[in-house]
């Protein structure tokens, strides 16, 4: 097609007319065939379950969906922050639900935290990249797909009565703008009344001053508007988990039991958990899954694309050409790879000339050691020689001494020989 035809094709915007049909057509059954469809199809929804170790976060989750997920039970001894997806298979009526809940293990259990949001942070990402690539093939299947994509992080608070500590806003300031965050104040029952009212006050009162932005129900259709905004009131939810049953009245209900009274988790004047039911599942899972594919999803992929090179066209210039972003992209490579090359080039040259430097000096410090030690080796050559001269010297000296006495000795030998001769004579004469 020419690029004119393609101008006049995409700049074309003619007025829809208004018709009215002359009887019944059938397209009214459009939402029916997309209920019935995505039914079929079935359902995928992905849990995030942030909060440290013993905080409640698989019973919570055994509570809401009313089942027992396995789950080990995590040691507060983990090295770093490791995210542990598992995926079950769930149905209600004739809806499936493909639900994966993920567990960060180990949150909050090192003593350096300053990057236990990473591996979290990560794990999103992943996430969405899978989905990216899915979109990018040539082939590509996102029909049945199975989308890992994270659609809520329920975050558990700590209910100290206190604030919030300092690893909690600093994680949930890095998810926020990758995930709907839900805060919870877990295990409720732990913390009084008027403990708890001034506690999600004070939650509250951090997240907005530090510009944390959590989920907010939404209010924009009508349907679920008035409840949605009564529940944003309640944010953060004080939840109680428990699957033991305990007998009240005449009913069997899930409940924990202290010596001084019983906990009804679905009891709404003992904590929220029915309004997070409500909320998370019943009303706005939907809404949760939407956000997450049109606002985070979306930022994700639109830095991605950009940090590829792609860009949108507006209306009055050219369409965005791939060829010629490739190109670009691939001349931006090049020149980086030759920058890269001749970085590495220099650095080893330097590295080379160190070297050099080095074993010279080496060199230099050799050299002036081995004329030391050939000083010192003259200097002892000459004190031996001079010892040696005056050896020599006592030797002959001692020799010319020993001979003066052997002369004398031989001397008095031959006169006291003489001596009994002369007497003898004398004697005769
Ligand atoms: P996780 O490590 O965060 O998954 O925590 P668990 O769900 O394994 O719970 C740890 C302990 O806390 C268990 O003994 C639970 O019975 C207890 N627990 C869970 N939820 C609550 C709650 O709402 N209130 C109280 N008081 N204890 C709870």
């Amino acid at each position: 097609m020419a690029a004119t035809d393609l101008e006049r094709f995409s700049n074309a915007e003619p007025e829809p007319r208004s018709l009215s049909l002359g009887g019944h057509v059938g397209f009214d059954s459009l939402p029916d065939q997309l209920v019935s469809k995505s039914v079929t199809q079935g359902f995928s929804f992905n849990i995030l379950c942030v909060g440290e170790t013993g905080i409640g976060k698989s019973t919570l989750m055994n509570t809401l969906f009313n089942t027992t997920f396995e789950t080990e039970e995590a040691s507060h001894h983990e090295e770093c922050v490791r995210l542990q997806p598992q995926t079950y298979d769930l149905q209600e009526s004739n809806v499936h639900l493909k639900l994966t809940i993920v567990d960060a293990v180990g949150f909050g259990d090192q003593i350096n935290k300053d990057e236990s949001y990473r591996p979290i942070v990560d794990y999103i990402d992943a996430q969405f990249e899978n989905y990216l690539q899915e979109e990018l093939k040539i082939r590509r299947s996102l029909f049945d797909y199975h989308d890992t994509r994270v659609h809520v992080c329920l975050y558990f608070i700590t209910p100290t009565g206190h604030s919030l500590k300092s690893l909690d806003l600093v994680t949930m300031k890095k998810l926020d703008s990758k995930v709907n965050i839900i805060p919870i104040i877990a295990k409720a029952d732990t913390i009084s009344k008027s403990e708890l009212h001034k506690f999600k006050i004070k939650i509250m009162g951090e997240l907005v001053s530090n510009g944390v932005q959590i989920y907010q129900f939404p209010t924009d259709d009508e349907a679920v508007a008035e409840i949605n905004a009564v529940m944003n009131a309640h944010l953060p939810f004080a939840v109680v988990g428990s699957t033991e049953e305990v007998k009240v009245g005449n009913k069997l209900v899930r409940a924990r039991q202290y010596p001084w009274g019983v906990v009804q988790v679905e009891n709404e004047n003992h904590c929220d958990f029915v309004k997070l039911r409500e909320m998370l599942i019943r009303v706005n899972m939907e809404d949760l899954r939407e956000q997450t594919h049109s606002r985070h999803y979306e930022l994700y992929r639109r830095c991605k694309l950009e940090e590829m090179g792609f860009q949108d066209s507006d209306g009055d210039s050219q369409p965005f050409s791939l060829q010629e972003t490739y190109e670009a992209k691939r001349k931006e490579f090049l020149s980086e790879l030759q920058r890269k090359e001749e970085e590495m080039r220099q650095m080893f040259v330097n590295k080379v000339k160190e070297t050099e430097l080095e074993l010279k000096e080496k060199e230099r410090e050799l050299h002036e050691k081995f004329e030391h030690l050939k000083r010192v080796h003259q200097e002892e050559k000459r004190k031996v020689e001079e010892k040696r001269r005056e050896l020599e010297e006592e030797t002959s000296a001692f020799n010319r001494r020993k001979a003066a006495v052997e002369a004398l000795q031989s001397q008095a030998l031959h006169a006291t020989s003489q001596q009994p001769l002369r007497k003898d004579k004398d004697k005769k004469n």
